[in-house]
């Protein structure tokens, strides 16, 4: 094992997950390569759900992420006018059913808990400032350069600080604007069409700090429950995050920046989004007030329709870039942890290099169903949430209602439990296991 090279491309869940996966299995020459120089405290709010517990645990990094989590006792989901509550459901039973609660973290805490996992295995490697940009499937190889010099003065890479790096295993974990996804379709004469939803999301947090003990604003820093407001095409979801001292705020609305908001550090305006929210109930109004003039951000929501195949040669695509998945249903962390947690199982069972392909062909099949359709139920959620005044608005909030009497089917499916069931009580690393031999013989 100790000369199989596996590569991530992308320090996010997906890449750093692929390298503590494979730290486990007994691999030792494992490298990451990331474009941002650093890794910082970048994003906002992000959601550890049991099937991500479950595998943090397995991995003994969770109580790295646990320290700086809150753990939720339930969601509601309230009319953004009227401030009127139209559902609430208990998140006790999660724990119970489950095995962990629902957690909810600064998006850097959970990096933190798989970097440092990696790190502290003593065989990861991470190379910062690495920005990949070409990628040669047929030789397991890809083109990797320095990003100070990325954009020289006249906007060319300098070419001359460029390396083509080869390895036994390339999983690209490069995000919602993977390259490595345009090029695998290309391969195909598939055109990578990512989705413009016309909708985008404010992220927002305010420091438990700005608060003045305004009674109405207290709960929501002591509370551990989450709220969303829902309206016509647009709704806000907030929790509190990082043990209490944050409240994190996340909205999808119409997207009226166009192409400024599309990376992850783009700042919002201020005044643009206390206009888009001015019929959003007057507690909503208080807390949009405590944002920092400067500490908004924006950016873009994307979707992708399910890729014909995640896989070519010794390369697999992981994460958001084979299956970017809207944040209305909690998932988008969890499921390319999950991708991670699977490629670790199935690349440790295999006893020659000449199995990789056969391997990472068990992985797809492993996880595309599963991952496509968070998918498209996230995409889905958002639409149900976001109707406009008439019929099926009525419809929806009297199911809403009747969900919240008698326990019926939710309209939110993040707080749904039958969709929840299906989501947490996954165990993909035993499902990997258990299905691995009898996958191997099929996959061709
Ligand atoms: C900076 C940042 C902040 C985010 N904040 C939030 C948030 O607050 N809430 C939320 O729900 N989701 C957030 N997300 C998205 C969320 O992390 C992902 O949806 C999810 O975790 C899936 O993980 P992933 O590994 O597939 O993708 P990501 O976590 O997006 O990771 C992709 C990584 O690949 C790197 N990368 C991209 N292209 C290249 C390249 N060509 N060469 C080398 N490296 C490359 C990126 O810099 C990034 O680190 C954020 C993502 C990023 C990158």
């Amino acid at each position: 094992m100790s000369d199989y090279r596996l590569y991530s491309i992308g320090a996010g869940m997906g890449g750093m997950g692929c390298a503590l996966a494979l730290t486990k299995q007994g691999f030792s020459d494992i490298h990451v390569w990331e474009s941002a120089r650093e890794i910082g405290e970048v994003g906002a709010g992000i959601n550890i759900t049991p099937n991500l517990s479950r595998i943090l645990d397995h991995w003994g990094v969770l109580d790295i992420a646990r320290a700086e989590a809150v753990a939720l006792d339930g969601a509601s989901v309230l009319n953004c006018a009227r401030d009127e509550v139209l559902t609430s459901v208990d998140f006790q039973y999660i724990e119970k059913e489950f095995g962990y609660p629902f957690y909810v973290v600064h998006r850097s805490a959970l990096q933190k808990s798989l970097v440092a996992g990696a790190k502290g295995s003593g065989v990861v490697q991470l190379h910062l400032g690495k920005l990949v940009t070409e990628w040669d499937f047929d030789n397991n190889k890809f083109l990797v350069k320095n990003r100070t010099q990325v954009s020289t003065s006249n906007g060319h890479p300098d070419e001359a600080d460029s390396q083509w790096v080869e390895a036994d295993v390339i999983l690209a974990a490069d995000g919602v604007k993977s390259k490595a996804r345009t090029a695998m379709l290309a391969r195909k004469g598939e055109v990578d069409h990512v989705e413009d939803t016309g909708q985008a999301a404010y992220r927002i947090i305010v420091k438990r700090s700005m608060i003045n003990e305004d009674p109405e604003l207290v709960p929501f820093f002591t509370g551990a429950h989450s709220y969303r407001w829902i309206g016509e095409k647009r709704h806000i979801i907030a929790y509190p995050i990082a043990s209490h001292d944050l409240f994190n705020m996340s909205t999808a609305h119409p997207d009226r920046r166009f192409v400024e908001a599309d990376s992850w550090t783009a700042s919002g305006s201020k005044e643009e989004m206390l206009d888009m929210f001015s019929d959003f109930c007057p507690r909503v109004q208080k807390l949009l007030q405590l944002v920092p003039k400067g500490d908004v951000l924006e950016w873009k929501l994307r979707v992708h329709a399910p890729l014909s195949h995640w896989i070519d040669g010794n390369t697999a695509l992981v994460g958001d870039a084979c299956h970017p998945t809207l944040p209305h249903l909690a998932q988008g962390a969890a499921q390319a942890v999950e991708d991670a947690a699977v490629l670790g199982v199935v690349l440790g069972k295999i006893k020659t290099k000449d199995d990789i392909h056969k391997a990472l062909l068990v992985y797809q099949a492993l996880r595309k169903t599963r991952a496509d359709w968070a998918v498209l139920t996230a995409a889905a959620n958002g639409k149900g949430l976001h109707l406009s005044s008439g019929l099926a608005q009525e419809a929806r909030d009297a199911a809403f209602k009747a969900a919240k009497k008698e326990g019926g089917e939710n309209p939110d499916k993040a707080i749904d439990q039958n969709t929840q069931r299906i989501l947490y009580a996954h165990d993909c690393i035993k499902e990997a296991n258990d299905k691995f031999e009898e996958l191997f013989q099929q996959v061709m």
